[in-house]
């Protein structure tokens, strides 16, 4: 199969670092460090205006996207994937900000993750890009993602395994799988291509 695989809170455990980092920011800053909900914006999840959430975004996301680490399972996993199928990494970094995919191929390497394609976000949004175009151009028959609206989009024509988080627990969809970790991913990924070359 033609697999699409998101990298950030799919691959990586970015959110908890995000957190982490958003958490250092505050008290730098001296700002009263209350996480308000389980959103998946930044802004969100300690109420900051849209300045405050770029000028954490300039301080640590470099950092962020050094030192994230990827989940339990995701490098057998995706090194078991690589061998038996296509994959190919879909992912909202933007590709117009040269030290984010430098620093994307050089946090793949050293993590020995193989893949065919590294696709990156190219519209002026920093963080979010609709992906349902590049699993439609590169042809691809599941997609792996832990984005809400990302997974609903995408669903309507492939099927989507969703890690599952907060902020996409009201999220379902008949062609959406729920994962919580890549175990349970792998499972899903065997009987999908049984089904397919049965
Ligand atoms: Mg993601």
């Amino acid at each position: 199969m033609r697999i699409g695989i998101d990298i950030d809170n799919t691959i990586t455990h970015t959110r908890e670092l995000i957190y982490d980092y958003g958490v250092k920011f505050n008290e730098e800053n001296n700002i009263p460090a209350t996480c308000i909900s389980d959103g998946y914006k930044i802004e969100d999840i300690f109420n900051w205006d849209d300045k405050l959430a770029a000028a954490f975004m300039d301080k640590y996301l470099i950092n962020i996207y050094e030192n994230v680490q990827p989940k339990t399972g995701a490098l057998d996993v995706l090194s078991y994937l690589q061998r038996n199928h296509e994959v190919f990494l879909v992912t909202a970094r933007n590709k117009y900000h040269p030290y984010i995919e430098q620093t994307t191929l050089k946090w793949l390497e050293k993590y020995e993750i193989q893949y065919d394609e590294l696709i990156m976000n190219t519209t002026t949004n920093m963080h979010h890009c609709s992906k349902l175009d590049t699993c439609m151009e590169k042809k691809l028959d599941l997609m792996i993602e832990d984005h809400h609206d990302i997974s609903l989009e995408i669903s309507q024509q492939l099927p989507v395994i969703m890690f599952d988080y907060p902020y996409n627990a009201h999220v379902k969809a008949p062609n959406i799988f729920r994962v919580k970790n890549w175990l349970e991913a792998k499972t899903i990924i065997d009987k999908l291509a049984k089904t397919r070359s049965a």
